[in-house]
């Protein structure tokens, strides 16, 4: 049960004033019909506008219609498939979380990764296509995912699969958490 979440969100817990762009796709989301097509969300935006927060409700959602969930950060995922690798078990590992309907891999783009990374995450991504869904948030557009992969090429092939079957929800505005802060923006 314990899914990794860093903390309890719930789509009832949502403002939607803040991102009403979104609201419609996000309310058929919660049926949980993503999951059993295998389909992935991605949730594109700058810091605070609720990324985490979407993705743990969809786990929540995921979890609440019977599917095993887990959720880390990006680099987190990389350092398990890294470990998992070195110990000559990446295949057992991926075949393994292939068990879980859905796997979150929160932030990427904060931390850019090493070649080796990259094709790890990319034999995740691949090994998941079309079995079982993933939700992956972002800070940064797609435009921005081949410098935080290191190389164009991996990242597009990313991509490509990624967002064959999926719903891209881009977040907008500013930070949830400067609210009523008397911060007027952060750098961008
Ligand atoms: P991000 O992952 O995009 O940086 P978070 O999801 O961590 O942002 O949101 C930052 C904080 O603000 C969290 O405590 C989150 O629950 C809250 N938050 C963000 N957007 C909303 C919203 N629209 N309604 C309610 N709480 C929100
Ligand atoms: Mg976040």
């Amino acid at each position: 049960r314990a899914a990794g979440f860093p903390a309890r969100k719930m789509l009832e817990d949502f403002d939607w004033d803040a991102q009403p762009a979104v609201r419609q796709q996000l309310g058929s989301l919660a049926s949980g019909g993503f999951l059993t097509e295998a389909r992935n969300v991605v949730l594109l935006g700058p810091p605070g506008t609720g990324k985490t927060h979407l993705a743990t409700a969809l786990g929540i959602v995921a979890a609440r219609h019977g599917h095993r969930v887990l959720f880390a950060t990006a680099t987190d995922w990389v350092t398990r498939l890294t470990d998992a690798h070195r110990q000559g078990r990446l295949p057992q590992e991926l075949a393994r979380l292939r068990r879980y309907g859905l796997v979150i891999v929160d932030e990427v783009g904060y931390l850019p990764f090493e070649q080796d990374a990259a094709n790890l995450f990319f034999q995740l991504v691949s090994s998941r296509y079309e079995h079982a869904s993933l939700v992956l948030t972002s800070n940064l557009p797609f435009s921005g995912w081949g410098g935080v992969f290191g190389d164009q090429a991996v990242a597009a092939a990313m991509i490509d699969r990624i967002v064959h079957h999926a719903d891209v929800l881009t977040l907008k505005g500013a930070s949830y958490r400067l609210r009523g802060r008397g911060v007027d923006s952060l750098p961008s």
